[in-house]
């Protein structure tokens, strides 16, 4: 499994379509400062279903979106697609090559989508959880990460390797499940309660 493709329009400073084609093997971005090469990255992690702004190094979610420049109006809306290549078949889904995509309209819809095809940004951080792009990004080693890993707390250094493991997927669904029933409780006691009044 390998990154392709990935194509920005309208994310951070990208405000023209641009595509980067990646090669197997190691693919370095050089450019002076301020240029967005960190753009990037964070469009990588967009894409693949970042919630955080602040991670996106940003104050809330719109500020993906290309805000203008001198020459240049805002735009309305921000959009990611990222093509990997799974010949491998690395991710659990039947086709050798998978294109996800993200988009965020600045009036504050959202769409995702797998090989264009509509799908929960639920559906996208599942399929990527089990090829080691997991939603805690730890594939993704930003500036000053390394001290916050060195620096955590023995609980999170264990939810580092809890996601790296897959195991962070199952828990999740632990957790949605027991909402689920937990709320089902609720209804159940409300039915009693209904029903012992109409006794
Ligand atoms: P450095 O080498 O200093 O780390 P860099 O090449 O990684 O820099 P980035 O941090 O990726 O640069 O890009 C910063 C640029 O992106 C800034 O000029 C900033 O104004 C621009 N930028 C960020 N968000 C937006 C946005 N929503 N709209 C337009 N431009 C944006």
């Amino acid at each position: 499994m390998h990154l392709k493709n990935l194509t920005i329009r309208g994310f951070k400073s990208f405000a023209s379509a641009t595509s980067f084609t990646f090669e197997p093997g190691v693919t370095a971005i050089v450019g002076p400062n301020g240029s967005g090469k960190s753009n990037v990255v964070d469009a990588l992690s967009w894409v693949m279903g970042e919630q955080g702004a602040k991670t996106l190094r940003g104050g809330k979610m719109e500020d993906v979106i290309f805000a203008g420049t001198a020459g240049r109006p805002p735009l309305g809306r921000a959009h990611v697609s990222l093509t990997i290549d799974n010949a491998d078949g690395a991710l659990p889904i039947d086709y050798s090559e998978v294109t996800i995509s993200r988009t965020l309209f600045r009036t504050g819809g959202s769409e995702y989508a797998i090989n264009g095809s509509s799908c929960r940004l639920l559906d996208i951080q599942e399929l990527l959880s089990d090829s080691g792009l997991g939603r805690e990004m730890h594939v993704i080693v930003g500036q000053g990460q390394l001290d916050r890993i060195l620096h955590a707390t023995p609980e999170d250094r264990r939810g580092f390797i809890e996601e790296a493991a897959g195991i962070l997927k199952h828990r999740r669904r632990k957790e949605r499940t027991l909402r689920k029933l937990d709320a089902m409780q609720g209804n159940l006691q409300r039915l009693s309660d209904l029903s012992a009044e109409l006794r």
